[in-house]
């Protein structure tokens, strides 16, 4: 059976102190009012991650994550942080592929792979997004756009290394702007996600991926959106940073 994750990236959002009450809060939320069978992932800016990762420990139902990651094991990389390092400090999953990392930051298939295979090698789980312009769901090429970053940098892994990975379909025009895909238009795209994994894996691994929604995810839409049979849960952006809509929409499971 698949896991129902519930992830918060933070983005860049949030100072120090700031940071500590939100997880916190979440984290007193998520002991009283969710149940086990709930995975809920966190996501801070670097400077926090050890800090954060000290009160998720303290709950069975929390993890941490990096919002990045560098393909490069070390070396002269200003700015960068390895998946060694972040280890070292308790990080359970990263997120890689994002598409404000993929614009802003030209992140293409090949290091996006590379990502892959830096995280996977330390244990870390990468929770690969992917996701298309308004341009390609407009112009009706929004199944061929997302199987093509599928392909081009997830089928090179190997079944075991890809037994490690969760998938978010963000469709960009989502992403912040308060339109959600429908409930419909989500399903239809991670059964064919899941259909596409099941080519470049085997079935049992395609079938136990979770593949979660992003985009304007809320308290409002969320259990309509995680019904869908193919949803697995959320990854959630400006809704993670307010500890009751956050913990209202892991409850909507
Ligand atoms: C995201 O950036 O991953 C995201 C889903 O953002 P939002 O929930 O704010 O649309």
């Amino acid at each position: 059976m698949r896991k129902r994750i519930v992830a918060g990236n933070w983005k860049m959002n949030k100072t120090y102190e700031e940071a500590l009450s939100l997880v916190s809060e979440i984290d007193n939320m998520v002991r009283d009012e969710v149940n086990g069978d709930v995975t809920v992932i966190v996501a801070p800016p670097f400077p926090f991650l050890q800090s954060v990762g000290k009160l998720t420990q303290g709950n069975d139902l929390m993890h941490l994550a990096a919002q990045n990651i560098s393909e490069h094991d070390s070396g002269a990389f200003t700015g960068e942080v390895s998946a060694s390092m972040l280890k070292s400090v308790g990080t359970e999953y990263v997120i890689i592929g994002h598409s404000e990392r993929r614009m802003y930051h030209h992140e293409d298939a090949q290091t996006l792979y590379k990502k892959l295979k830096a995280a996977i090698a330390q244990g870390i789980k990468p929770i690969f997004c992917c996701g298309e312009p308004l341009e390609e769901r407009d112009a009706d090429r929004h199944f061929e756009y997302v199987g093509k970053q599928l392909h081009d940098s997830l089928s090179y892994l190997s079944n075991e290394e890809f037994d490690q990975v969760t998938v978010a379909y963000e469709p960009i025009w989502a992403i912040g702007t308060g339109r959600t895909a429908s409930s419909q238009q989500a399903q239809e795209m991670h059964a064919y996600i899941r259909e596409q994994l099941s080519r470049m894996f085997d079935a049992e691994a395609a079938h136990n991926t979770s593949i979660l929604y992003g985009g304007s995810c809320n308290p409002s839409n969320a259990q309509e959106l995680f019904a869908q049979p193919d949803v697995d849960g959320g990854l959630i952006g400006g809704a993670s940073l307010k500890s009751r809509d956050f913990t209202d929409i892991i409850k909507s499971f």
